[in-house]
């Protein structure tokens, strides 16, 4: 089945996929190139894309060309295919559950496998306490949702965010994103009583946690006020900011200073989520227990699906018919998830992501240490990143980031960046990629960015 070519046979995706690095045209050949070449004339200019190639099949740590090419794949499509593309039991529930039914809309006429996926979130999520959750299509639209709960709930209207944080595209997640190029600029006004303040940044801040969140907490008293503020918003790791890892003790005292005020501290682990960063949530880490939980990304393997989990008087502030939407909490997507939560859950997927990430620091940190180019490598687990800078001046090096990423794509390895300043290369393996594609993606990335001539 497929429109590229008659003349070529698409292998299946899934792990069976062969588990190689292979470039066999540059990129993109000439089947990828008719077609991004159409993509040119019908999709809309917005929607860019990083990797010149047109998808047939993927899986394990691999993704398969219209052309043969087999790249490494070092992104999970941004932190979603975490199970592996095509993971066989995710195709199985979906194809399974497509063929009972596909939509009845869950605020229509309920359906069992929706609220097995807000039991597991329950389950799963950070904190012993009664939890309730409420699903969505995308990580926007939880984010979205989750300040309305908070408002609703509070009776506040405004909402703290941080610098370098990245929520999502529609209207009030562009206002809770610090980032103007690409993500806001041209596209305001934005939503109102957002505001926002600088985190914990411990390469270019030099403060202890407890330092920066007390400058934080300091400009929220005075410039905003805890009685008009509804909630706090952040990623336990910036995910498109940089891979921001905040230092020890900020996020708990910002925790900490929010229940004393009443102020609904909701974590964004929409990329954080779902074993990526080796726990099965990133404030397990930090030792937080959010008020709200978003998520969204790993959670349903490709599937767009996306939730709300948090403290059950919270959750329901809101009145019925208040929450919802046409396909939020879709049964195929509600299929996938089921699935893929038993995957993170069954397959030793947490203990596999710590190991990539040791892989990935230790050999990051060894070609930091011979490249002062590298200013600083850090992450947990499977989500780890590697800043780029000018090492006479430690500035932001964006344009080295790029060169040193179009050099491993072309070499057959995708990778992404990421960063307000540009200048980070960000690595998401899918956690069904084995040791020697990694290491071998690796291997690229050092050689990349050696073939790059230092000025
Ligand atoms: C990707 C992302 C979002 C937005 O999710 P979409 O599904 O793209 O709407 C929100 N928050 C964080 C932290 C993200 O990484």
């Amino acid at each position: 089945m497929t429109l590229i070519d008659e003349t070529i046979t698409i292998p299946a995706g899934g792990p069976t996929l062969e588990q190689v690095r292979r470039v066999v045209t540059e990129l993109p050949g000439p089947r990828s190139a008719a077609i991004l070449s159409r993509k040119t004339d019908a999709v809309a200019a917005g929607i860019a894309h990083s990797v010149p190639v047109a998808v047939v099949a993927a899986g394990g740590g691999v993704v398969l060309d219209a052309d043969g090419n087999s790249l490494i794949d070092l992104g999970s499509g941004i932190a979603v295919t975490s199970v592996g593309n095509a993971h066989p039991a995710v195709a199985a529930a979906i194809a399974a559950q497509a063929a009972q039914f596909t939509h009845t809309c869950f605020m229509v006429s309920p359906y069992e496998s929706y609220v097995e996926v807000a039991e597991a979130l329950n389950r799963l999520t950070p904190g012993a306490h009664a939890k309730k959750t409420a699903l969505f299509n995308s990580g926007a639209e939880a984010v979205e949702n989750a300040i309305k709960i908070a408002r609703k709930h509070t009776g506040r209207q405004a909402v703290v965010a941080f610098d370098h944080g990245y929520h999502g595209r529609t209207n009030l997640t562009m206002a809770l994103t610090a980032k103007a190029m690409p993500y806001k600029a041209g596209f305001g006004p934005f939503a109102p009583e957002v505001y926002r303040v600088p985190g914990s940044y411990p390469y270019r801040d030099g403060l202890t946690g407890p330092e920066a969140a007390q400058r934080a907490i300091t400009l929220i008293e005075k410039q905003i006020g805890a009685d008009g503020l509804a909630a706090v918003i952040i990623e336990p790791i910036q995910g498109e900011g940089g891979f921001i890892v905040p230092a020890d003790g900020f996020l708990d005292a910002i925790v900490a200073w929010c229940r004393a005020h009443g102020v609904v501290f909701i974590a964004d682990e929409v990329q954080t989520g779902f074993a990526r960063t080796g726990a099965m949530f990133a404030s397990e880490i930090f030792g937080i227990e959010p008020d709200l939980v978003t998520t969204a990304k790993g959670i349903a393997a490709g599937l767009p699906l996306a939730g709300v989990t948090g403290r059950a008087e919270i959750m329901d502030a809101a009145h019925p018919g208040g929450l919802g939407g046409t396909y939020g909490g879709n049964p195929v997507a509600c299929a996938a998830a089921i699935a893929a939560i038993s995957a993170f859950e069954n397959e030793g997927l947490v203990e596999r992501a710590q190991q990539i990430g040791t892989i990935l620091q230790e050999r990051l940190r060894a070609i930091a240490a011979a490249d002062p180019r590298i200013g600083d490598v850090r992450g947990h687990g499977a989500m780890v990143a590697a800043e780029f800078v000018d090492p006479a001046t430690g500035e932001p090096d964006a344009a080295l980031t790029g060169a040193v990423a179009k050099a491993c794509i072309a070499q057959g390895v995708i990778v992404l960046t990421c960063g307000t300043f540009g200048n980070v290369i960000r690595f998401l393996p899918p956690l069904s990629i084995g040791d020697d594609l990694l290491r071998d993606g690796l291997d690229v990335v050092a050689a990349a960015l050696a073939g790059i001539r230092q000025d």
